[in-house]
């Protein structure tokens, strides 16, 4: 019988492309799967183990789509912790949307956990680009230079950094043309962060360009019409669309802002205050202290390597020790929303919308796992179909091809759920364990580049996998 490093034994293994649902064994050898049938024998090599899965449910390595874990520096806060948190959260594989190179190979070299990282650069007016109507011949320098440093492609935050709606469509066109993974947060200096930004993208996208359009449900929060309609026409708009757009959609309750109050005692940021007005708070300085003290309003407090939400008299403490300028956190997205836009199918029963994804990272919200679980147990998701929700297609949409499947060849990266608590308990990553039993364990991690940043992801001496991003969803 031959012999492997690590034998996942007598789980429920669910594979979204191949459509398995069984009990099954999994062998890994060389940091591939192997099998996923057969009495599989471990190797006597140092690092073969057996884990035991019985009872538990074995999926391809969870994939985030959408984190934030290497920057912008602005955030203040370490790398370090995104990598835990989202390890610890049972991903394998994240994508910054609009980080740094720079800050994410310096995090991976001091503080990786083992899992898979890649990142999109920032198009942000006055930092990486000059004006909001940016030139052609300037985006194709600056993303170029951001793919020789090791970027997947571009991010675009409307929502901070708004383009003109000719300068975004100028950046999807220069992305496409170079082959480059194109993320919008949409809105543009015509338009919000809102329904009336999603409107937008059919003509700014024209009949062929490409794009991957970042969590549809932020747009659905009911500022220009009610909740359920602004959801119908976003299915709609995304519907229009295809094939040329890939989405996702983050399933945490919270939101992220800051604090921040002048001497005056005024609210000096849009979104607190409109989170202040929702329930009623008074909209000063007096309203945030009594939104925290009465368990609204949350503080993000470090506590040894996590980040965690903090009310009532310590979130207090915690927001006057830094006199009100603090990240903070609201309840105020709408679990129905992200629900309605996950569980959407079309006429063939395909999903409209790709992929649950955190925007978490760094901030505590990394919620895929759990979310989606309560949706299956809901029974709005088969598991198989959350398995394609949070792994396979959100494989897809990167071209990582060799991720998302549970088929021999594919890369050894497998998240095993308890179904009882519907968390991750034990990860691998090519075939190492990150997480066991609910202890983040792994360390290094390997860095994903386009085959322009080769020589960066060489010279930072890190393992690192060159992606053809044009053989992800969002291409064909
Ligand atoms: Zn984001």
């Amino acid at each position: 019988m031959p012999r492997y490093q690590v034998v996942i034994k007598g789980g429920r293994v669910l594979d979204y492309e191949s459509g398995l649902d069984a009990v099954r064994d999994v062998a890994i050898q060389d940091g591939k799967i192997v099998g996923v049938d057969g009495d599989y024998d471990p190797g006597d090599s140092p690092d073969a183990h057996v884990i035991d899965a019985a009872g538990q449910w074995v999926m391809p390595g969870v994939v985030d789509a959408h984190a934030h874990f290497a920057g912008p520096p602005d955030f203040g806060f370490d790398t370090a912790i995104g990598l835990v948190q989202l390890a610890a959260a049972g991903v394998t594989t994240a994508i910054d949307l609009g980080g740094q190179m720079d800050v994410l190979f310096d995090g991976v070299t001091r503080a990786g956990t083992g899992i898979t990282v890649g990142s999109l650069m920032r198009i942000a007016p006055g930092q990486t680009v000059a004006s909001e109507t940016p030139d052609v011949g300037e985006l194709t320098d600056v993303i170029s230079a951001g793919l020789a440093d090791g970027s997947l492609g571009a991010k675009m935050w409307g929502g901070y950094y708004p383009l003109t709606p000719e300068g975004t469509a100028r950046v999807i066109q220069v992305c496409n043309e170079l082959g480059a993974h194109v993320a919008f947060h949409v809105g543009t200096t015509e338009s919000g962060s809102r329904l009336d930004g999603l409107r937008e993208i059919p003509e700014i996208l024209g009949s062929t360009g490409r794009l991957h359009i970042a969590h549809v449900n932020a747009y659905c929060r009911g500022s220009i019409l009610p909740p359920e309609q602004e959801v119908a026409e976003a299915l709609q708009i995304l519907q229009s669309l295809r094939p040329q757009t890939v989405s996702e959609v983050h399933m945490a309750v919270p939101n992220f802002t800051r604090g921040a109050c002048g001497s005056d005692g005024a609210v000096l940021n849009d979104v607190p205050r409109n989170c202040l007005r929702l329930r009623g708070y008074e909209v000063t300085i007096d309203g945030m202290r009594a939104a925290i003290l009465d368990g609204y309003g949350s503080v993000v407090v470090r506590r040894g390597d996590r980040l965690e939400l903090v009310t009532g008299k310590d979130g207090l403490a915690a927001f006057e020790a830094r006199e009100s300028d603090v990240p903070m956190s609201f309840p105020v997205n709408l679990p129905s929303t992200a629900f309605a836009l996950t569980e959407a199918r079309d006429d063939d029963g395909e999903f409209i919308v790709d992929a649950v994804a955190s925007d978490g990272g760094v901030l505590p919200r990394n919620v895929n796992i759990e979310q989606t679980m309560a949706m299956v147990r809901f029974g709005a998701l088969s598991p198989l179909e959350a398995v394609a929700k949070l792994s396979f297609n959100p494989a897809e949409m990167f071209g990582l091809n060799a991720k998302g499947r549970l088929t021999p060849g594919a890369d050894g990266d497998v998240t095993i759920v308890d179904p009882v608590t519907g968390s991750a308990t034990t990860t691998l990553a090519g075939g190492r364990v990150v997480l066991r039993e609910g202890s983040v364990v792994g360390t290094g991690g390997t860095i994903l580049v386009t085959a322009a940043g080769e020589g960066a992801a060489r010279a930072s001496g890190l393992e690192y996998a060159v992606l053809d991003v044009s053989r992800s969803k969002m291409y064909r």
